[in-house]
């Protein structure tokens, strides 16, 4: 049986020049970065001009990339450092982040009685920028958090505006740019964000290694302590193999992102114009300007194939999502639809199907045939 992958939101298939990057470096380049001798040398070569590839793709420069373990990590090190040692006292963000933010927040909240506001989210799952801005005449030491690309629904955030709108204010701005990085150019001169982060493995890299991009004088102090590796920052040996094979990820996704890009868009035409054939009565959940990676989809089934259709996708060989990976499993709604359906249309089944430049029109006709079989 051929698997069919369109849950590359979840996570995304390794190029195979990432796997010969990273093979490579685990073989000849083990040496530690830390290390004065030839070998650490060339690892701290290897390590500094992945940095290098990296801030190149962003207009960003290389010491404003720190490597870390995931997009977890980065976010969660970016709010906490920024709550405790930049004495930010109010954080505005969305009840449609990912948990890597929402949690993280609610702990904050808890643990240094900051004051968390929700900026509102449109029927569409788009920010309301004239409510965020509204928030933001409050005058209070503010961090705002809102992700780029949502993980979910793929509502896009304004990312230069939205930045611009927190300058005026004078509030630092995060984004949570994991589902974007690698997908859309991103310019960090234009954009003023003070703090992005990424992963690796949703642009075709490994798993287990991410970045933050902490603008230049932040202020930022460390999540944790040890050596001075990332210049004090992020301490602990770096993981190179997986670092190298990042940024190899990265250039390439930008290389080639045209043409990627232009494919994966044909692809969703093509779902969506059989999806009217075959489903006249389905609904896109977040509108029709998501992301072009991104689809989700209401269906016109009754409630109790709900529990059972990802169940049935998946005996077929195909792979997509109920929400984000982490709830997939669990039959708990997931907390982004919660936010823009109606109770009612919450308990039918949502789609999340997710593309990548590996996906093809077989593929799309595989989920369409399994789905006029339910
Ligand atoms: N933020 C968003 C928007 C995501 O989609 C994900 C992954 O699901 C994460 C953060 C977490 O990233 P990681 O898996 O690297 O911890």
């Amino acid at each position: 049986m051929k698997n069919i992958y369109l849950d590359n939101a979840s996570t995304t298939a390794m190029r195979p020049e990432v796997i010969q990057e990273m093979t490579k470096v685990l073989s000849e380049d083990y040496g530690n970065p830390s290390s004065t001798h030839a070998l650490g040398r060339k690892a701290k070569n290897i390590l500094e001009l992945s940095r290098k590839l990296i801030a190149q793709n962003l207009n960003a420069t290389a010491q404003e990339i720190i490597f870390t373990s995931c997009g977890t990590e980065a976010n969660n090190w970016i709010l906490r450092s920024a709550v405790k040692d930049l004495k930010v006292k109010r954080i505005i963000t969305s009840k449609i982040e990912h948990h890597a933010v929402l949690y993280a927040v609610l702990v904050l909240e808890k643990e240094f009685d900051v004051q968390v506001d929700y900026v509102n989210v449109k029927p569409n799952g788009e920010i309301d920028i004239t409510h965020l801005a509204e928030l933001l005449s409050q005058d209070k030491k503010t961090l705002v958090s809102l992700m780029h690309v949502n993980n979910e629904i793929g509502t896009v955030l304004d990312l230069d505006r939205v930045s611009l709108i927190c300058k005026e204010h004078g509030a630092l701005f995060h984004s949570d740019t994991v589902q974007s990085i690698g997908k859309t150019a991103i310019d960090l001169q234009k954009c003023t964000a003070d703090f992005i982060v990424a992963s690796a493995h949703k642009f075709h890299g490994p798993k287990g290694v991410g970045f933050a991009f902490i603008r230049k004088n932040s202020g930022l102090q460390p999540l944790f302590f040890g050596g001075d590796q990332e210049k004090g920052l992020r301490a602990g040996t770096e993981a190179l193999h997986q670092i190298a094979g990042m940024a190899k990820a990265l250039e390439l996704s930008y290389k080639n992102i045209d043409e990627q890009q232009n494919h994966i868009l044909d692809l969703k035409e093509y779902l969506l114009s059989k999806l009217e054939i075959e489903f006249p009565s389905f609904q896109i959940n977040g509108g029709t300007n998501g992301f072009y990676t991104i689809l989700n989809v209401l269906l016109p089934f009754s409630e109790d194939k709900t529990a059972m259709i990802l169940f049935n996708l998946d005996m077929k060989g195909i792979a997509v999502s109920r929400g984000s990976a982490c709830q997939s499993g669990s039959i708990k709604p997931s907390h982004v639809l919660a936010e823009i359906l109606s109770d009612d249309d919450l308990k039918k089944p949502s789609l999340r199907i997710s593309f990548s430049y590996h996906n093809t029109r077989e593929d799309i006709e595989a989920l369409v045939a399994a789905l006029k079989t339910l």
